[in-house]
């Protein structure tokens, strides 16, 4: 409701500023002469004025957040030897008690929703306190950059960020983002919308009535949005988060995938084309919004391959890669930035190795490789041109378990909830 406020309010207020350039435009002499005295007015009927078409004025919210601070108010220079935090999220459980005790999935699958997952409300609660603690939103891909030496030889540096006093830098990424066909059943939103009013909205059915509606309340995209929007000075140069985006159900809640799957004679394959092209056509003013007011994209891979697996050899990473600039890249557009699915390292070990994976996709534009992890590490390759860096990961699994590791972002027994999560055990001395 807010942002539709602001926008009243802006439309209000242009409205304002044009209103005395039509009346002086009425008077016909270059808006130089008084108004006409009321004789004239009364022996000559005013002409009916022609109307002219209001243009919708062009005044975004976001403005506010982008413009928040001026570079003269960035005067702490936050150093190469400095952390930058990163928090990820997975996709917010929408409906808890749907989730965790009334939908029908078998036991692993509400534990594992229990381990990796946070509800909207506690996601609400870690957002308002990373902000309360100082930390300000930055933009993953300011973070690094290559560098080439006067032999031509490239490498990753850390950059110093120019800070607000007092402001503590923090990386967002949200993993999966792709509204995977299994979370619609376990009381997941189902897919990112273009509002009318010019603001990303989501959709969501109700598990319980079944009836869907448009939310901004119920999804950590719209969530964060809006709370950008009210603290403005949360986000540096208006960032927000980083997706981290898989393909093979499409993104964003769009089924983009291709067909290369299906049979060329398979006579279910001319409705997927059909259907696949206007999801395409459907999710572009999305990502395109989405750049607008400051986030960004990097790839989960496009089959969410374990790059860790001895199973998933380099043909395999090779394929999958190029799928994923394909279908994902083609859309989103170009990404340095590569998320290990289930923080898996290639190769068994990204830190003292460089392996054939980690060399392949290197080779494809990756520099920045992003784990999971206990703090922020981070570590720049020496023998190549790479980063590879940890991120926390705030989920029932630290909540219950990891309450210190996180104390400088929240308090975990603050943003818990026991009263619907399963009853599976804590240990807040930890
Ligand atoms: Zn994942």
């Amino acid at each position: 409701m807010r942002t539709k406020i602001n926008r009243l309010l802006a439309l209000g207020l242009a409205l304002a500023l044009m209103l005395p350039l039509a009346a002086c435009k009425s008077t016909g002499d270059g808006g130089q002469s008084q108004t006409p005295a009321p004789s004239q007015n009364e022996e000559q009927p005013a002409a009916t004025p022609t109307p002219t078409p209001t243009p919708e004025p062009e005044v975004d919210p976001y403005d506010a957040v982008r413009n928040y601070w001026s570079e003269d108010q960035l005067t702490q220079a936050w150093g190469p030897d400095q952390p930058v935090e990163h928090l990820f999220f997975h996709p917010l459980i929408a409906y808890p008690q749907f989730a965790f005790h009334d939908a029908s999935i078998p036991e692993s699958q509400r534990n594992g929703l229990d381990d990796w997952m946070v509800t909207v409300d506690e996601f609400k609660k870690i957002i308002q306190s990373v902000y309360d603690k100082g930390y300000i939103l930055v933009n993953m891909g300011d973070v690094w950059s290559e560098v080439t030496d006067e032999n031509g030889v490239s490498r990753m540096q850390r950059n110093t960020l120019m800070l607000p006093e007092g402001k503590k830098p923090l990386i967002i990424s949200f993993d999966d983002v792709n509204y995977y066909e299994y979370m619609l059943e376990e009381g997941f939103t189902s897919k990112l919308v273009l509002g009318d009013d010019g603001q990303i909205w989501a959709e969501c059915t109700d598990p319980y009535t079944g009836e869907t509606f448009l939310t901004q309340d119920l999804d950590a995209t719209p969530i964060l949005d809006n709370f950008v929007l009210e603290h403005p000075d949360f986000s540096l140069n208006g960032a927000k988060a980083i997706y981290s985006l898989t393909g093979y159900e499409g993104i964003l809640g769009y089924r983009t995938q291709n067909d290369i799957d299906i049979a060329a004679d398979d006579p279910a394959r001319p409705a997927f084309d059909a259907k696949r092209a206007a999801e395409i056509e459907a999710v572009k003013p999305i990502i395109a919004r989405l750049k607008e007011t400051g986030w960004t994209f990097g790839s989960h891979t496009w089959g969410h391959i374990n790059l860790g697996s001895d199973k998933v050899d380099l043909a395999w990473v090779q394929r999958d890669t190029v799928r994923w600039a394909e279908e994902v890249g083609s859309l989103v557009g170009p990404t340095n930035i590569l998320f290990y699915p289930h923080g898996a390292r290639p190769d068994g070990d990204d830190w003292h190795n460089t392996g054939a994976k980690f060399q392949y996709l290197q080779s494809q534009g990756f520099r920045i490789f992003a784990s999971v992890g206990i703090n922020a590490f981070s570590y720049i390759k020496k023998d190549i041109s790479a980063v590879i860096c940890d991120r926390l990961h705030p989920d029932g699994t630290t909540l219950r378990w990891a309450r210190s590791r996180y104390l400088q972002f929240y308090d975990a027994q603050d943003i818990i909830d026991l009263t619907v999560r399963p009853d599976l055990g804590y240990d807040f001395s930890k």
